[in-house]
């Protein structure tokens, strides 16, 4: 593939926000689209499709939201320094937009063909399922398999192939005690000391765990609660009478909303704190497990075939395959040309070498692989 166009394009989409309102970008991609001589086609909540072909086709996905810059002043100023391009959303998932984007000039020169879905999404970053993106296009989606472009590039040159990801519940909690003066004589239910209470008792807990094999490799999956936000705040004398808690759990396969929420309710009665804590915006998403092997020991071929280094691994983080591969059925591999642990970092950059490195052998990849579906 081009380096220059490449390194052109990620540094534009770079250079445009897409934290909140994704418009300008999309007005980028559409029109980049258009001057490949594609039709980009928009949905209600801002996803673009291009569909090439005419048989079922092959899934390609990246999504065009970044996380907030939180006070980054130079994250929409892409600046290169020591094979290092920097800015917001360079690895995640830029990198993996300019790819796609790329992709689809390699079709329109016919060094790939065959029946593609791109799409490009949006709402990947913390969104609850009914707003995520790539759930909302699943209904029009006519494929039989998928890859999902995110970060999976380490800067030594070898390249994860993500075969499976945890998924995530979150929940806002609510803990609710006995307001008080602090020079009154103290009684211990005030909501802070009963917040500490469930959050000694969540460390005290035993996750569920599991053991994987897949092409001979094992994967040992375990679950994390983690408490990421405490607020109480009512004086600086005053022992308060609400607590607000975010609680992030990352589950592992098998695990459902419903088995997660009865875990903490019976962690609340021992806790003797049931009808003190409260439970608001939960949403969850599955973990989830890639079961295609032909899939996964394709890529590993035509890996080997071009002297790339494709390890399989499993996401301790979530990403859209459980979208695809859980309430789509298509199973889904995560691959990606951004730079591995960049995601959502201040400071954040995409390692150029392994950028390009990556886009090739993706390209390769997608040109090689109907051989193996048939
Ligand atoms: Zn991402």
């Amino acid at each position: 593939m081009d380096e220059k166009k490449l390194l052109n394009c990620v540094r534009d989409l770079v250079s445009i926000p897409s934290y909140q309102d994704t418009g300008e970008i999309r007005e980028y991609i559409c029109s980049y689209i258009k001057n490949l001589g594609f039709l980009p086609v928009v949905d209600k909540i801002g996803n673009i499709k291009v569909e090439i072909g005419s048989e079922r086709a092959f899934l390609l996905n990246a999504h065009v939201d970044t996380v907030p810059p939180k006070g980054w002043e130079d994250a929409f100023q892409p600046i290169i320094n020591h094979k290092k391009l920097y800015g917001l959303g360079a690895s995640d998932d830029k990198a993996g937009v300019a790819c796609l984007l790329e992709l689809l000039r390699s079709i329109r020169e016919e060094k790939i063909k065959g029946s593609f879905v791109f799409l490009f999404s949006v709402n990947e970053e913390a969104h609850p399922l009914e707003k995520n993106g790539a759930f909302y296009s699943l209904p029009h989606l006519n494929v039989h398999h998928a890859l999902v472009l995110e970060p999976r590039t380490r800067e030594n040159g070898e390249i994860l192939l993500g075969v499976g990801c945890r998924g995530i519940y979150r929940s806002h909690i609510i803990i609710k005690g006995k307001r008080h003066h602090s020079g009154t004589p103290s009684p211990k239910d005030n909501a802070l000391y009963l917040a500490l209470d469930f959050v000694n008792k969540l460390r005290e807990q035993e996750l569920p765990s599991v053991t994987l094999s897949l092409n001979g490799k094992i994967f040992s999956l375990h679950a994390d609660a983690t408490i990421t936000q405490i607020k109480a705040e009512e004086g600086m004398n005053v022992a308060p009478g609400l607590c607000h808690l975010d609680l992030d759990y990352r589950c592992i396969p098998k695990e459902s909303k419903n088995s997660i929420e009865k875990w903490l309710h019976s962690l609340l009665k021992e806790a003797k704190l049931k009808d003190k804590v409260f439970f608001s915006n939960s949403w969850f998403y599955p973990a989830y497990f890639c079961s295609d092997k032909k899939f996964i020991e394709a890529c590993l071929h035509i890996a080997k075939e071009e002297n790339i280094i494709l390890l399989p691994s499993f996401s301790s983080g979530r990403n859209d395959s459980t979208v695809f591969g859980n309430y789509g059925n298509i199973p889904s591999l995560v691959l990606g040309p951004g730079t591995m642990g960049q995601a959502h970092k201040r400071g954040e950059y995409l390692y150029l070498p392994g950028f390009f490195r990556s886009c090739n052998f993706i390209e390769v990849l997608i040109r090689e692989l109907p051989r193996f579906f048939n």
